[in-house]
């Protein structure tokens, strides 16, 4: 008797499970259409000098630089290892720096040479000229991104930040720069702008992003409003400090899976959006970190920690099964912003 209920039991639960995978087979994964993944790594540790020792970048420690080589190898491969492409976006003193250290074959045309991208990063506008110069002619690069034009922006308020970065857009698209990494779901810009930004991203409570990349209207003075013609992309990232700062005292000094499992909520979120919405255009979910996250110490006085590291990997392998399934393409900001806008490839870049 006991015998017949339990394998009645066992055939109503193969009739279920058959039943859950023809569920399964009518909703094939390719009718979800596919999020774009991006990892934006702010290369620098706690001062835009590093590997120097002073901001006159006169003396080069090389023991600072070493490590921060290796830091940038190490997340490199953990990011190769997964398929996953980074979008290094690197300070003046860091560039001019490492490629100083280490000559021709430096650690930036390595990454490029392995699929990543490198980009600018500044800390107030009045060094993205410093930056680019870095980049260009002592690098050797042809810089294709951008990132920092909230710093200057914040410093503005709600009645400056237009005209701000506005300017600040037009720079670079004079340099033939096209597209910015941004975070805009959290800070005050957001409310200046009256809680939408772009098109359609309503999403950025539960993603920490918006994940429609947009351009922003900054010949007219809107950086709020989406510009059909414009020739500038934005695309936006998760903020750190939504995942990093679980105890309440800042971005931790070195990452752990308590990190990464916070930010694989909002990252969920965003493979949910696409599974509710199904939006017919491009959408992006990214985060952001420094390159000290991955070190003990945030001056460039150890190596990588290995458990950081570790962290990244395990996070990234849970992103690379949707890969796998098809829910994801990894993929640089510039990418990101050619996919969501094709018609940008016909100029500069
Ligand atoms: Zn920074």
């Amino acid at each position: 008797m006991k015998r017949q209920v339990l394998s009645g039991l066992i055939l109503a639960s193969l009739f279920l499970l058959n039943g859950v995978g023809d569920a399964v087979m009518e909703a094939p994964p390719e009718e979800i259409p596919p999020l774009y993944f991006f990892y934006a790594i702010h290369t620098h540790v706690a001062g835009d000098h590093f590997p120097y020792t002073t901001p006159s970048l006169r003396t080069l420690d090389p023991r600072i630089a070493e490590n921060m080589v290796a830091t940038i190898e190490g997340i490199a491969e953990v990011l190769e290892h997964h398929g996953v492409k980074g979008t290094w976006e690197v300070v003046y003193g860091t560039a001019e720096g490492l490629c100083a250290y280490e000559g021709e074959n430096h650690i930036f045309r390595r990454l490029i040479e392995s699929g990543h991208e490198i980009g600018l990063h500044v800390h107030r506008y009045a060094d993205y000229e410093r930056d680019l110069r870095a980049l260009s002619d002592i690098c050797g690069l042809d810089v294709r991104v951008t990132s920092g034009l909230l710093t200057d922006a914040r410093q503005a308020g709600p009645d400056g930040f237009q005209q701000v970065m506005s300017e600040g857009i037009a720079r670079h698209v004079g340099w033939g720069i096209r597209a910015a990494t941004i975070n805009l779901s959290s800070g005050p810009l957001f409310q200046w702008c009256g809680g939408q930004i772009g098109i359609g991203n309503d999403m950025g409570g539960e993603t920490g992003n918006l994940m429609f990349p947009w351009r922003p209207d900054y010949q007219g003075g809107n950086i709020c409003a989406d510009d059909p013609h414009g020739d500038f992309v934005f695309v936006d990232h998760s903020p750190m400090q939504w995942w990093t700062n679980l105890d309440g005292r800042g971005v931790a000094d070195v990452l752990t899976d308590a990190h990464f499992e916070r930010l694989r909520t909002l990252f969920d979120a965003a493979l949910r959006y696409m599974q509710e919405r199904r939006p017919g255009r491009a959408a992006a979910w990214g985060f952001v970190t420094h390159i000290s996250e991955y070190a003990v110490g945030n001056r460039g006085e150890n190596p990588p920690d290995p458990e950081a590291l570790a962290a990244l990997d395990r996070f990234l392998g849970y992103v690379a099964e949707k890969a796998a399934e098809g829910r994801v393409i990894f993929a640089t900001a510039s990418e990101i912003a050619r996919a969501a806008f094709p018609e940008l490839t016909g100029g500069v870049r």
